[in-house]
């Protein structure tokens, strides 16, 4: 299908996107997947390849390219590759926009050029052992002491969790003040008192590291707040939107992914003396996900133009984050399903998409909080 979106330049990058993936990650993303995480020196060779952090102005040492697409390029080749071990998305087109959007001239000196040469690894932590979906149900608390502040409590789920230098860590600076209470605030690397969990042991993404969080006493100075006191739950609402659509760009790309899987092993594998494709059911399994994929793929497509532009509002990121990634796990479901036992097999692709897409629909916002977003939108 062409893609209307792309111009040349961005399927140029797709190239240079793929061939980094081809090269430096699939040869030793088994290997990372039973380490638990990716090594650090793999997020230089991203910086040193252009690959993290296009939107980071010139002036603090990125390309300065403001233009979604790269994004939506290299999550599509990330995904296409089936190395979900990288932590690229998150920081890129999560984390640092937080910087870029928020922090005054000075912070963006001090973290900028590393996030974009991969020497700085970010993670944002705002999801704790009691609170999830319920943002505003957060404890952890950040006491203001003059020219600092003193963090307290936990966090749990943190993607980067292990390998990140920066965490911006969603506190409570005012108990009583309810979301306008809460801020943002950077904790770094060697801080005393903030302490790495552990590594969390999860269904899929093996090669990520996901990881509990802990503060104790944290001394953090006030040149650590990002943006205003009070304003970061504002913040968080202001974000969600972009976070929510490059997860339905992933989830997007794993759907056509599954197609062409699909239809390659029903020309192939033959059963009762002709290819499975021969069979209806195959046919018909293949050309309803075909034509699921391809849909969503036009209102992905849509909503990446929308908000290249500036116009995606929050409704239309949770419909896109809600509809792609629940068609993702459906579409992967029957992926494997249509491979037989070579489907439950993880030297297959489709197996191990099968594991890596059961988050899409709980990260980032459950696809219940979405329908509750799309659904207060509505008037109800
Ligand atoms: C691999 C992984 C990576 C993650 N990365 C990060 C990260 O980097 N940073 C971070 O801060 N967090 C991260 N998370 C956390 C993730 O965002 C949360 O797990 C998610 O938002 C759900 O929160 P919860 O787990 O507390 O579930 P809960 O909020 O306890 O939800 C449990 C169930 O109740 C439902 N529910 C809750 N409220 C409602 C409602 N109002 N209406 C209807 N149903 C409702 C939910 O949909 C869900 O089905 C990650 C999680 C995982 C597993």
């Amino acid at each position: 299908m062409t893609r209307e979106i792309f111009e040349a330049e961005h399927e140029d990058f797709r190239q240079t996107a793929r061939t980094f993936f081809e090269k430096e990650v699939v040869p030793d993303h088994g290997q990372w997947e039973k380490d638990g995480i990716v090594p650090r020196d793999l997020w230089l060779k991203a910086g040193e390849a252009g690959l993290l952090c296009f939107d980071v102005d010139e002036a603090y040492g990125g390309p300065g390219v403001a233009d979604f697409r790269y994004n939506v390029v290299l999550s599509e080749e990330q995904s296409r590759a089936g190395v979900s071990g990288p932590g690229f998305s998150v920081h890129s087109d999560i984390i640092v926009p937080y910087i870029s959007s928020l922090a005054t001239d000075e912070q963006k000196q001090r973290w900028l050029p590393g996030c974009v040469s991969g020497e700085i690894i970010t993670a944002i932590a705002m999801t704790e052992p009691g609170a999830g979906s319920d943002l505003q149900g957060i404890r952890t608390t950040a006491i203001d002491k003059g020219d600092h502040y003193v963090v307290n409590g936990s966090k749990t789920f943190i993607s980067n969790g292990i390998n990140a230098d920066l965490v911006i860590v969603v506190a409570r600076t005012d108990p009583e003040a309810g979301h306008k209470g809460i801020s943002l605030l950077v904790v770094e690397r060697g801080m005393e008192g903030f302490e790495r969990g552990r590594n969390l042991d999860k269904i899929g993404l093996h090669a990520q590291d996901t990881a509990e969080l802990s503060f104790t006493d944290v001394m953090v100075p006030k040149e650590n707040l990002l943006g205003k006191e009070g304003d970061g739950f504002i913040s968080l609402m202001m974000n969600l939107p972009q976070e929510r659509l490059i997860i339905a760009a992933q989830a997007a790309a794993v759907c056509d992914l599954m197609v062409e899987l699909c239809l390659d092993y029903a020309k192939t594998r033959e059963a009762f003396g002709r290819p499975i494709g021969k069979f209806q059911n195959t046919r018909f399994t293949i050309a309803e996900m075909a034509t699921e994929a391809r849909i969503t793929r036009v209102f992905v497509d849509d909503c990446i133009t929308k908000h290249n532009r500036g116009e995606l509002d929050a409704t239309g990121a949770s419909m896109a984050k809600y509809w792609a990634t629940e068609l993702q796990n459906k579409l992967v479901n029957q992926a494997v399903q249509l491979h037989g036992g070579y489907g439950y097999m993880m030297e297959y692709p489709v197996a191990r998409a099968y594991l890596d897409s059961r988050i899409s629909t709980i990260y980032g916002g459950t696809t219940e909080i979405q329908k509750e977003i799309i659904g207060r939108s509505l008037g109800l």
